[in-house]
């Protein structure tokens, strides 16, 4: 049997006063998930654990059957798979921004007035080496970029030079070991701020820049040092042809680092505006060729960060709506959410969050409303994200009888 499986970024909330003491989910118009908590069994799912509040990398890490304990080594590996860059074992990878300093290198915009593409100042610098280390620098989204050192002897226990902050000067890279690979790598990072300020300062993308009245990209801001060390993917785990459908970023380098293939549907963007309706019609396209495909919707957790339940509501609706396309699928349909975003927060939180999972041969519970409350009574109780996979891999009926 097959799968598709739609991660809603972020969807569980807390009551809230304007909608009766309802969460956004509980107070959305939502008659396609309704159905799927009909036909399914329901439960919820602390992706971590009890207490802990997760970021979306190790959350999804945890969906996809891998102990973050043991996998995680920090962002900025997933980042650069989500950039395109083919890593090796043993390359170290931050996450980047185009930032605007002035000549005494301070901060003066983290984001360089949100720059529409890094791509031209990146080629100036990706592909040179200093020390005789490689430098991978890769665009990502808007103002994003994607850093990789590649050669002997380097280590991630480095600082960024990225203080989160205006108005501060560009942090030197430290060591955080007394390890020579570290001293030598905080080094390189030391010397490749001012490169890239010298050779983008007075680039003539930045000249036209500064000819409309914007700031200029003029520096890269590095953070989240982490060495690539390859996971075993889905299909070696539970020998499955996976696709990853999302807006892109860090979903599609969750995807690549686990070994799917990256499917791109024009309109699925990430953001407000993105086309949910687009990327159910492809994944109800592609599973002819693949036994599992992940469908990634990010704007719930957006509104969530941004505080504003209406929208989160108005979000989770459309959603439905492309949920909706997936009804008549023949195989399982999972629904769920890496972790909690509440409103009020404005941030993610520990609570658990609603799962469902719907198709032929699923033992039904009496739960017909898929809410963070109302799945509370369904028949898969309390899960882990590290035990979605196998339920779901089981019922694919991909594993074997443990003992005789
Ligand atoms: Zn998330």
């Amino acid at each position: 049997m097959k799968a598709i499986l739609v991660v809603m970024d972020g969807l569980g909330d807390r009551p809230i006063k304007e909608f009766g003491n309802k969460t956004p989910l509980e107070a959305a118009t939502r008659p396609n998930m309704n159905k799927l908590a009909e036909r399914g069994i329901t439960g919820i799912m602390e992706t971590i654990g009890p207490g802990i509040t997760p970021g979306s990398d190790v959350a999804h890490l945890a969906i996809f059957g891998l102990d973050p304990k043991e996998h995680y080594h920090g962002r900025g590996p997933i980042e650069a798979c989500g950039a395109g860059i083919k890593l090796r074992h043993g390359d170290i990878a931050l996450r980047g921004n185009a930032g605007t300093v002035d000549e005494k290198m301070i901060v003066k915009d983290r984001r360089a007035g949100r720059i529409d593409s890094t791509a031209e100042l990146c080629k100036e610098i990706d592909g040179m080496k200093i020390d005789g280390i490689e430098i991978i620098l890769k665009p990502g989204a808007w103002y994003r970029a994607a850093l990789v050192l590649r050669g002997e002897g380097l280590s991630d226990k480095v600082t960024g030079n990225d203080g989160k902050d205006v108005n501060i000067p560009i942090l030197q890279v430290k060591p955080t070991d007394n390890s020579r690979e570290a001293k030598k790598t905080a080094d390189i990072l030391n010397k490749l701020t001012k490169i890239t300020y010298e050779k983008w300062k007075s680039h003539p993308y930045n000249q036209k820049r500064a000819k409309e009245g914007k700031l200029p990209g003029n520096v890269l801001l590095f953070r989240a040092a982490g060495q690539y060390v390859p996971v075993p993917t889905l299909e070696e785990r539970y020998h499955i042809k996976s696709a990853c459908i999302s807006g892109g970023g860090l979903y599609n380098g969750i995807g690549t680092f686990l070994g799917m293939d990256i499917i791109h549907v024009p309109g699925a963007t990430g953001s407000y505006t993105s086309d949910f309706n687009a990327k159910t019609k492809k994944a109800m396209e592609i599973i002819k060729d693949y036994d599992f495909v992940f469908v990634h919707m990010k704007p719930t957790d957006s509104a969530g960060e941004d505080g504003n339940p209406k929208l989160k509501k108005e979000m989770i609706e459309k959603m439905d709506t492309a949920i909706g396309g997936l009804l008549k699928f023949d195989g399982l349909v999972i629904l769920t959410a890496d972790h909690t975003t509440p409103c009020e927060k404005k941030d993610h939180s520990y609570e658990p969050v609603p799962v469902v999972i719907s198709g032929p041969g699923v033992r039904t519970d009496d739960v017909k409303e898929y809410g963070e409350r109302s799945c509370v009574g369904g028949g898969l109780c309390k899960i882990k994200g590290l035990d979605l996979m196998p339920i779901i891999t089981n019922h694919m009926g991909f594993s074997k009888k443990y003992g005789a």
